[in-house]
């Protein structure tokens, strides 16, 4: 199937790795040029220059910021050439740290508000108003299978990303996006083999003493499909969310996580 999106510009946010890679490899596939972002400058380039053998001739620029950081986003919108603008907009960032909720402070939070909830809002601002007056425009937030289903440790994350998820909600359905082929979703990862995933297990692992194997494989079997999703699979995903095709989907929480949540609905 042909998307349709070819030359069209996109803002990748934290893909250098992970899910946000498995978005901006999906994309420059279908000739989308791209604006990537992450921290750290080394694994950013080499995702680029990944990013450029795969789709010779799509442009792509990597800009290293935080992206939860007001200059972090000007430094990424700032990246577009002269006469390019954002068409699609991927919104992501690391996830906050699990714990109890009993030891966070005010600081604690606006960090997780800022990073999950304030920081996409900020760039959907920026960006929403031109795709409407060019009548096409993709936003696609890498959230969580938590904000349907909450996991206990995660209350920042259940919070942060449940408070961008009802700002969503709401904006999606604004004529003056949706009438203007803008559309805006929400993809929620379940379990997806990351280094945020192996991070998380090898924490488990130095708590219990369990090699990480085991944790893997038992992780693995709590799964309806008995593994874990690939960034290829999510990126695969997200770049049909953000086709010509998918134009009257909007405002919707799409979960990717392998049948694990239980419910028909
Ligand atoms: P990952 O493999 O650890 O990759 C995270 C990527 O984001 C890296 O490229 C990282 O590069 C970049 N990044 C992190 N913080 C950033 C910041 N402040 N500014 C710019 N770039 C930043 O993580 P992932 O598994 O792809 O997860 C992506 C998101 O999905 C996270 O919010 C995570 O909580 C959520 N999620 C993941 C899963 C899962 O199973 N993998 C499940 C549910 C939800 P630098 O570190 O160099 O910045």
């Amino acid at each position: 199937m042909d998307l349709g999106i070819e030359g069209k510009w996109a803002l990748v946010c934290a893909a250098s790795k992970g899910l946000g890679k498995g978005c901006a490899k999906a994309l420059v596939q279908e000739g989308v040029n791209l604006v990537i972002t992450a921290r750290g400058n080394d694994a950013l380039q080499a995702t680029a220059a990944e990013l450029r053998l795969l789709a010779p001739g799509v442009q792509v620029v990597a800009v290293a910021g935080d992206i939860t950081t007001a200059a972090g986003r000007e430094g990424a919108l700032a990246a577009f050439p002269a006469g390019a603008q954002v068409d699609i907009l991927v919104n992501n960032a690391g996830g906050p740290p699990p714990g109890d909720f009993r030891h966070w402070d005010r600081e604690t939070w606006i960090k997780a508000l800022d990073a999950n909830m304030l920081t996409p809002i900020e760039l959907i601002k920026a960006t929403v108003d031109g795709m409407a007056a060019r009548g096409f425009g993709r936003v696609v937030n890498i959230t969580s299978a938590a904000v349907k289903a909450p996991i206990d440790i995660l209350g920042l994350s259940n919070g942060a990303r449940s408070g961008l998820t009802g700002f969503v909600a709401g904006l999606a359905r604004q004529p003056q996006l949706a009438g203007r082929n803008v559309t805006l979703n929400n993809l929620l990862p379940g379990p997806f083999d990351t280094d945020r995933l192996r991070g998380t297990m090898a924490g488990a692992a130095a708590k219990t003493g369990k090699p990480m194997d085991v944790l893997l494989d038992e992780r693995r079997a709590l799964n309806p499909t008995r593994r874990f999703g690939s960034a290829d699979e999510f990126g695969a995903y997200c770049a049909f969310l953000c086709s010509v095709h998918a134009g009257y989907v909007t405002g919707q929480n799409l979960l990717m996580d392998g049948g694990a949540y239980p419910g028909s609905f």
